[in-house]
């Protein structure tokens, strides 16, 4: 049996303990050593404030993942990449493409694995749904990502300051699924974003996409949905129909349910790590995250009534 990587976790909040501590746990390939977080703590691995102090104190550690916010991502990462070790990014990788760049830069030269992860590409759906494209015309797609920003992002501020990327959180989830499954690239052609008047991020957004062989792509990302959640791609081609739903759990063709697996993106994601560390190879793609830029580049923007995390709140 090979040795296992010495892994160490920073930013330790919903998603760390939601997903990556349990797929971490369940991965034979990482031992969990420590974790940084400034305010929480892991049991039974050693605990520090900063991810600084944790590297200075542990260098037998190898690989990091990288759980905050995309705006304190990057001078973790080229800390880390500087220091040798591999780095997993939660999504979005970063704030801006321009540091991605960097950061990818900084694995080529210190010869270790970056991985900016999309866990919506490990959606069971996803890989199925990208071969039976393969070899058919895509003439649509229309995408609805509508959810309930209350329940799923509760308290979170930094979602809402520049560089959180407001409902595109969600909705680069379905911009990565877009991205792997299209035999061809899209691009974007026009934009409406909608901030409250008190955020400086977008409550929802209509993106539209064109592509070869006049294809057609319609974006609507909306956080003000309350009761049933939606998280549906629909594509039509030359030859039959695609519906991915549940967020890429179900796929259904013509109709038709092909696949429908429990969610396992995390532990999809680790096992990448692996194979990626083992081969000391990187998996970085941006394009996800280059098509909200483009949407705010090209987005025409409209103002719409505050958002409070308590509705009736004022102020
Ligand atoms: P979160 O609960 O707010 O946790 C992030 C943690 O990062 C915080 O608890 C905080 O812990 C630490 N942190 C470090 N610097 C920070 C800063 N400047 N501002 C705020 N927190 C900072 O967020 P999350 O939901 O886990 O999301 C983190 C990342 O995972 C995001 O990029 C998000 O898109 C992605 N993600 C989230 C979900 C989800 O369902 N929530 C799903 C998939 C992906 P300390 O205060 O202890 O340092």
């Amino acid at each position: 049996m090979t040795a296992r990587t010495a892994l160490a976790i920073v930013g330790v909040g919903k998603i760390a303990r939601d997903q990556h501590l349990p797929s971490i746990a369940r991965n034979p390939a990482f031992e969990l050593v420590a974790a940084a977080s400034r305010h929480a703590r892991v049991d039974g691995v050693e605990n520090f404030a900063t991810a600084a102090e944790m590297l200075d104190a542990m260098p037998a550690i190898e690989a990091v993942a990288l759980c905050m916010p995309p705006q304190a991502r990057h001078a973790v990462a080229a800390e880390a990449l500087r220091r040798g070790k591999h780095v997993l990014l939660e999504k979005p990788p970063g704030a801006t493409l321009s540091e991605i760049d960097h950061l990818a830069a900084l694995a080529e030269t210190s010869g270790v694995s970056l991985f900016a992860t999309w866990h919506s590409r490990f959606a069971p759906g996803v890989e199925p749904a990208r071969d039976w494209l393969a070899g058919r015309t895509v003439q649509s797609v229309r995408i609805d990502w509508m959810e309930d920003v209350r329940h799923w992002h509760p308290g979170q501020d930094w979602i809402w300051e520049p560089g959180g990327l407001g409902v595109f959180d969600p909705g680069i989830n379905a911009l990565s699924i877009l991205t792997r499954i299209l035999p061809e690239p899209v691009w974007l052609t026009a934009a409406e974003l909608s901030f409250p008047e008190n955020r400086a991020a977008p409550i929802a957004a209509r993106l539209s996409f064109q592509g070869p062989a006049e294809l057609a792509a319609e974006a609507v990302f909306d956080w003000r949905q309350t009761g049933p959640q939606t998280w549906d791609i629909v594509v039509e081609t030359d030859a039959g129909s695609l519906v991915l739903s549940a967020g890429g759990a179900r796929l259904a063709i013509d109709g038709a349910v092909v696949s429908e697996a429990p969610e396992a993106e995390y532990d999809g994601i680790y096992a990448r790590f692996a194979e990626l560390i083992a081969k000391r190879e990187s998996d970085v793609d941006v394009s996800p995250l280059r098509h909200v830029a483009d949407a705010f580049m090209l987005g025409r923007r409209t103002v719409v009534e505050p958002f409070h995390d308590q509705p009736g709140e004022a102020g």
